[in-house]
């Protein structure tokens, strides 16, 4: 897109903070007339309005709902919801509306970096920072970027050149990114999440599988998972792009997955009915917990996608380290683990953490985003030792106890402070016994009583600390 296309053209930006303030600052770079709308108006959005004032950006405080006199193109922060009186006055006007990733993807330059893209339920940030750590390997130029709290903007408009780029992209920037054509893409996987933003399981589904559009080598699903699967045969895709699996058991051709605890691929190489290629071992993952093997899968499905040689990817496996807070290994007290996995902020999530624990005193509770907690409850009953509730929805799991796990002793605590935690993690340990794991997978959102999932994790770290002054 040229200089010329936005010389003078009005653009709303919806919403200031991590993607619009950055989306302003390029628009009006380029000769935009920009307004930004934002509901909020608080100290911190004035500080930056103020910024983009002296610029020349016109900025309205408080009035996210009205569409500027004469817009021609509205660029929204990913979490705004479809049915905001906003969109509903464009769409009556006929104003496009693009999101942050959709902005980045129209303004790279020509030979930009293709996208090798990740998205699913759980597991995105993972994937996507263990295939830039594989393409590295590979003596790519590369960057984990998107979703991840890397401006994608900032990656495609820098002056850095990359060969490449790993990309998570989150439901919501898939919702408003509809001309994204990625070189490979993969779904990890689909579970209920985000329903009250996007309204139903179908159009949660349906704004995942866009990742797939257009795709030009291969899209790769989770064989485990066909819901993922089922993306791949709705997408339309260029012609000669693969459709690829991962799976945790071995694979069939077109597919990469494990035989005698080593990762295979069975899709990139020469003669896929009878050869497979080794590329790493099951214990090259960190942590070789399953749900990561499947993550490490994905990760290595797209970098052969992109031609990245086996040694690479067993050597990116090795040098990568998973991010905090995600089944992090905070302290043992008096012979019991604390685990800190704040990132599982959904039931699918705090499943898989669930699962590589037993006998387990779980933490849980915050804002359920509409979830139910019954399929979690039932298939993790067996291992609880106990479970302390904490939040603002934790009545939702502690009728879900009731039902699938009356045995399990339950602290509820009627709290939604952030000193809760403390309390929390002193019940935990009053239930635990030497050998169990306190396992604090909240399986939802962290906003009642935290800023983010990383504050928790913190009070959680903090609170284990105030157990043990000592550390066994
Ligand atoms: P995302 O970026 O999708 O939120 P992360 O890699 O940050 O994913 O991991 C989020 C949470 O999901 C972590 O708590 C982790 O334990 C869990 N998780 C990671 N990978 C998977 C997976 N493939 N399936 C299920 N849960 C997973």
């Amino acid at each position: 897109m040229t200089e010329a296309t936005w010389t003078g053209k009005r653009v709303t930006v919806a919403g200031l903070g991590v993607s619009g303030l950055p989306a302003a600052r390029v628009l009006r770079g380029l000769g935009a007339h920009v307004t930004v709308v934002n509901d909020g108006d608080d100290e911190r959005s004035r500080a930056q309005a103020a910024e983009l004032e002296a610029l020349g950006v016109t900025v309205r405080l408080g009035d996210g709902a009205t569409l500027p006199e004469g817009t021609e193109l509205i660029v929204t922060a990913p979490g705004w919801k479809p049915d905001k009186p906003l969109f509903l006055a464009a769409a009556e006007a006929g104003v496009e509306i693009w999101g942050d990733v959709e902005l980045a993807w129209r303004l790279r330059g020509p030979g930009a970096a293709p996208w090798l893209a990740v998205t699913g339920t759980n597991g995105k940030t993972t994937t996507v920072r263990m295939l830039a750590s594989i393409l590295e390997a590979a003596g790519l130029r590369t960057a984990a970027v998107g979703n991840i709290g890397v401006s994608l903007l900032d990656a495609v408009l820098g002056d850095e050149k990359y060969d490449v780029l790993a990309v998570e992209l989150s439901s919501y920037q898939l919702h408003w990114a509809p001309s994204l054509r990625a070189h490979s893409a993969a779904v990890l996987n689909l579970a209920p999440d985000h329903l009250d933003w996007h309204g139903s399981m179908e159009a949660y589904a349906a704004d995942k599988g866009r990742i797939y559009e257009g795709n030009q080598v291969a899209c790769v699903y989770n064989v485990q998972d066909p819901a993922t699967e089922a993306l791949v045969r709705e997408a339309d895709v260029e012609e000669g792009c693969r459709a690829i699996g991962f799976t945790l058991g071995p694979p069939a051709p077109s597919q990469l997955g494990v035989v005698d605890g080593i990762l295979v691929d069975r899709a990139f190489v020469e003669n896929r009915q009878k050869n497979a290629q080794e590329l790493a071992d099951v214990s090259d993952v960190n942590p070789p917990a399953p749900h990561n093997i499947a993550n490490a899968l994905a990760a290595a499905a797209l970098a052969r996608a992109y031609g990245v040689e086996p040694a690479a990817v067993r050597d990116g496996l090795r040098a990568f380290r998973p991010d905090a807070h995600r089944i992090e290994h905070v302290a043992d007290v008096a012979g019991v683990a604390y685990v800190d996995d704040s990132k599982a902020t959904n039931t699918h999530a705090a499943e898989a953490s669930l699962a590589a624990y037993d006998p387990i005193v779980w933490i849980a509770g915050g804002l359920a985003k509409g979830a139910t907690f019954d399929e979690l409850v039932e298939k993790s009953a067996k291992r609880l030792r106990g479970a302390v509730l904490i939040g603002a929805d934790r009545a939702l799991i502690r009728e879900a106890l009731a039902r699938h796990a009356p045995e399990v002793p339950v602290v509820d605590l009627d709290r939604t402070d952030t000193g809760a935690m403390s309390a929390a993690v002193r019940e935990a340990a009053r239930l635990a016994q030497p050998g169990d794991t306190v396992l604090m997978a909240p399986a939802c959102a962290s906003m009642d009583m935290f800023t983010n999932y990383n504050k928790r994790g913190e009070a959680f770290a903090d609170a284990v600390r105030e157990l043990a002054p000592e550390r066994d």
